[in-house]
């Protein structure tokens, strides 16, 4: 991240293609920006790249497209002489020497410049529709999806499941953010002090991620793998209505938000004092 393009081309097989030849910014004009950042929305990735004009960049895999990065100019060089050659359809050439190319052997892959990201949403109108990537968002794209017309009257405990919000947080996890985060899921999305939108934000990252290590939540008789998750171990108030509240020693409580199951500790969740 933050590397300046030097030199930026489609190769003479990918401009064979309407979607790499007519597109709205020539791919030349990427030189001197720099690769701000690349954002994962579901199966996207969008490119943000900065400079005298800044340029986003819709980025899909397909089936079969992948990326090379390299860190010498001989070893791009050895890539594109090498038989897969043909498979080469996006170099990006940095100023540190190092390089990036994209390869796509059935090309339903995308690599589609825009010179903003509402072009991009205008022409992708679904890519506005997928929610944060729930393992790793900025505390700024949170806060404005609190924002949003559509979420700021919600309660977060039927906020945190809609995947347009932030993808990736189930039911089980949607209920152990808000414990982590000590925020009630009555909380209405838009009311969110600065202090609490910082908690919830890193809780629900650390949550996901927690759940990877331990192989994910098992729930009742599922199996992934053979090997049964290990999360449940870890779940604080899922499935514990009224064992005590390991913060508080309170019951854990279960309510019903538009119709899934909520469970939290209403005493030290409430912003009520601690027993
Ligand atoms: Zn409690």
């Amino acid at each position: 991240m933050g590397k300046k393009i030097e030199s930026s081309y489609f190769t003479e097989l990918a401009l064979k293609y309407s979607r790499y030849n007519s597109q709205e910014i020539k791919i030349s004009s990427l030189k001197n920006t720099n690769l701000k950042q690349i954002e994962r929305k579901g199966k996207y990735l969008i490119w943000n790249l900065i400079g005298k004009n800044d340029y986003t960049i819709l980025n899909h895999l397909g089936m079969t497209g992948s990326f090379n990065i390299y860190e010498k100019k001989k070893q791009l060089q050895n890539h594109l002489n090498k038989e897969k050659k043909n498979y080469v359809k996006v170099v990006l050439e940095f100023t540190d020497e190092s390089s990036c190319v994209f390869d796509d052997m059935r090309n339903f892959g995308r690599f589609h410049l825009f010179s903003s990201y509402e072009n991009l949403t205008n022409r992708y109108p679904a890519v506005a529709k997928i929610g944060l990537d729930g393992f790793n968002f900025s505390l700024e794209d949170f806060k404005s999806a609190l924002e949003l017309k559509r979420n700021k009257n919600k309660a977060l405990g039927i906020l945190l499941l809609d995947q347009r919000f932030v993808a990736g947080i189930g039911n089980i996890y949607k209920s152990e953010s808000l414990w982590r985060a000590i925020i009630s899921p009555y909380k209405i999305a838009g009311d969110l002090k600065h202090e609490e939108i910082l908690r919830l934000s890193k809780s629900i990252q650390e949550v996901l991620n927690d759940a990877i290590i331990d192989g994910g939540s098992t729930i009742k008789n599922f199996k992934s793998n053979k090997v049964e998750g290990k999360a449940q171990e870890w779940h604080a108030v899922y499935g514990k209505e009224d064992l005590p509240c390991l913060r508080c020693n309170a019951k854990i409580k279960r309510i019903i938000q538009n119709k899934r199951s909520t469970f939290f500790c209403e005493n030290c969740q409430s912003g009520k004092k601690s027993r």
